[in-house]
């Protein structure tokens, strides 16, 4: 099971019940944290994520609304008691940063904290599991700025069970032969591997790009990516705005997930200008049919089923106009 769960997806601040970038990414019963914007820890305990199961934090850049939840979240797994190391990957300055909050807070935390800086992100693998690689992606901002590329790694071929039971294989080789051997059964007869194996599984992917301009080289990178995460902080109304801040406008969005042939895009990051958002989802869908708005508390799975099944839908965003204090985007 690959799932993500949208926690913020405002820009810059707080605006009409949106709250600054995080979201949850979860693969079998492993938990990832992408970006810490002020205010996660509440959003997670509001929307049920379980703490104890982050594995790993990646922070795409140092840009307030990006990393102000980090140590407030960090400092609360220490409280709730966490012993297991929790590993951090950002860009240079992540670690003083940390250091910084926790020398003068005088915070020291119970667990082992391990904080990877990315320097030059080059497509690298930078963290893997038995089942999971992430990638990390040059992104093109004001400041330094990585996404990150959650792909599954190559899954066995389906295993026949209810053939080789009608072969009368018996059970204790199942195994083997699940393990790709070919097996020599006691009345003599040779099974290769080959004859039981079915379609090998399809691999999903999940890539998250904010923030950026608009990079077209990335698509090539982000070929088949089954969910593209990419910010849409604009209209193309704004893209002189757009181009200044080193962000994207929706239609940009979703000509990198139509160039990278991506199967779904999942838009976020929206500027506090705008009060609702019809504009970006029209925009989006004129260029890639299959964009979505990032609704806050939605799991989104990936994997095989309808957009609706996979939690795909569109729906009027919760408005709060009282929500509205700034004129910042
Ligand atoms: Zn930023």
């Amino acid at each position: 099971m690959f799932r993500v769960q949208v926690l913020g997806c405002s820009s810059a601040v707080p605006a009409f019940g949106r709250h600054p970038s995080a979201q949850y990414v979860q693969h079998h019963e492993r938990g990832f944290l992408v970006d810490c914007g002020e205010g996660t820890q509440m959003q997670m305990l509001r929307y049920g994520v379980r703490f104890k199961r982050l594995e790993a934090i990646f922070i795409t850049h140092l840009h307030g609304d990006h990393v102000f939840g980090l140590p407030g979240l960090l400092n609360t797994l220490s409280l709730n008691n966490r012993q297991e190391e929790l590993h951090v990957f950002g860009p240079p300055g992540l670690r003083m940063l940390l250091e910084d909050v926790f020398k003068h807070s005088q915070g020291a935390l119970r667990y082992p904290l391990k904080i990877t800086e990315i320097g030059s992100p080059d497509h690298s693998v930078i963290y893997e599991t038995p089942f999971l690689a992430v990638e990390a992606l040059p992104l093109n901002h004001k400041v330094a700025c990585i996404g990150f590329l959650f792909r599954e790694k190559p899954k066995r071929p389906q295993f026949l069970a209810l053939k080789a039971q009608e072969m009368l294989v018996p059970k204790a080789y199942f195994r083997l032969l699940k393990l790709g051997n070919a097996v020599t059964l006691p009345d003599g007869r040779v099974i290769e591997p080959a004859v039981l194996q079915g379609p090998t599984p399809p691999q999903y992917s999940f890539a998250y790009c904010s923030d950026t301009a608009y990079r077209p080289a990335l698509a090539e990178r982000l070929q088949n990516v089954s969910l593209l995460y990419h910010e849409a902080t604009f209209l193309e109304t704004e893209l002189a705005r757009a181009i200044e801040t080193a962000h994207s406008t929706a239609a940009q969005a979703a000509a990198l997930a139509r160039d990278a042939g991506a199967g779904r895009l999942l838009m976020g990051h929206f500027s506090a200008r705008y009060k609702t958002l019809d504009g970006h989802l029209a925009e989006a869908r004129a260029v890639f049919p299959q964009s979505w708005l990032a609704f806050e508390g939605q799991v989104y799975t990936i994997g095989p089923g309808t957009a609706e099944e996979a939690g795909f839908v569109d729906r009027k965003p919760i408005f709060n106009p009282k929500h509205h204090e700034t004129e910042a985007e």
